[in-house]
């Protein structure tokens, strides 16, 4: 970037409160020097944002800060990882310090809020994009994985669902008229998803798969049973809905529905749990304080199927055509 980038990197990235005592070098030299507890493994993820793809240009800085770090958290939640060290590569059209500030403001206070330390990054100048990396810390052997989901294994979901398509819907007027409040409420939960680091980690030893709801739970259900070689079934009259969500859709039970399903950016933990491990898995979730609901089980074949009362729905969910009824 120009000759101010030290300046820039110096007075915004720099001046993190958290030093985390496994940081034996951060910002300011070639490599961070980094120490993993003995007995662990390293859990590692990168996301990338770009501006007018995942969010508008006129985008709070703040909220695109802490909306890319809870993606990239999430990953690690999913891994059932505690996160520790992240790196930032920004690109940006202009050296705009109001934005810079802003955006570290939100970056930092969510990174001190889950303990975890800017370690490096780059800057550089051109469209403005963000790409983070983060890592964390995994027990060695008790990651939650993907492929791990049995027959006979219950499907949960954590938190409501559909929230974040309903904000984006407001976003994006393509509904008018939703009363302020409610929409206000809708928009938060699209900007400020949070990350379910708790619920991630009280997961290990009890789910037998996991992943991350960012591109709607039929979807990202979808990779567990493709990487276990399994099917499911999923009672949609059991799926987590907010009122919020249900007063948007003025109380059509089936619209709300189909929002649940295909929400993107949710956000929330998608996990399968073998049927003994019930009793152990409502224990870590009370110490957790996190909701979980069962949606479903995973059966033989290879496709989601979606029932109300035991019969089958023939529902066409928009932008899945892999979806099967
Ligand atoms: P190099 O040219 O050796 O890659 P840079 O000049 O890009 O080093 O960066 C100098 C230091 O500042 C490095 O430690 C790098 O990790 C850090 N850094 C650069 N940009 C960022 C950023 N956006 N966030 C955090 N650290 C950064
Ligand atoms: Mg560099």
């Amino acid at each position: 970037m120009a000759s101010n980038e030290f300046d820039l990197i110096a007075r915004y990235f720099a001046r993190q409160p958290v030093q985390r005592s496994d940081v034996a070098l951060a910002i300011g030299d070639d490599c961070a020097l980094l120490e993993v507890p003995p007995g662990c493994q390293l859990a590692v993820s990168t996301d990338s944002l770009v501006c007018g793809n995942h969010f508008l240009s006129g985008m709070d800085p703040a909220l695109v800060a802490k909306k890319a770090l809870a993606a990239n958290l999430s990953d690690l939640a999913a891994m059932g990882a505690t996160p520790a060290w992240v790196s930032l590569a920004i690109t940006l059209p202009e050296a705009d310090e109001a934005w810079l500030a802003r955006f570290c403001d939100g970056f930092f206070e969510m990174a001190d809020y889950y303990q975890v330390q800017l370690i490096g990054g780059d800057t550089t100048k051109g469209p403005l994009s963000l790409t983070l990396t983060v890592q964390g810390f995994v027990p060695q052997g008790q990651a939650l994985t993907r492929h791990g989901a049995g027959t006979g294994d219950l499907i949960y979901v954590t938190g409501n669902l559909g929230d974040s398509a309903a904000g984006l819907a407001v976003l994006l007027k393509q509904v008018t008229g939703t009363d302020p409040e409610l929409a206000e409420h809708l928009l938060n939960r699209h900007y400020q998803p949070q990350p379910r680091v708790l619920a991630g980690q009280a997961l290990r030893g009890i789910a037998s798969a996991a992943l991350d709801i960012s591109d709607g739970l039929i979807a990202d259900l979808g990779h567990i049973l493709s990487r276990s070689n399994v099917g499911a079934v999923i009672d949609v009259e059991r799926l987590p809905l907010s009122a919020e969500l249900l007063a948007f859709c003025g109380g059509d039970l089936d619209a709300a529905g189909k929002l649940a399903l295909t929400s993107g950016e949710e956000y929330e933990l998608c996990f399968t749990v073998p049927a003994h491990q019930r009793g152990a898995l409502d224990v870590a979730l009370s110490h957790a304080g996190v909701k979980a609901t069962c949606i479903g089980s995973i059966r033989t074949g290879d496709r989601v199927t979606l029932e109300r009362n035991g019969l089958p729905l023939d529902w066409q969910l928009h932008g899945y055509d892999h979806f099967s009824g």
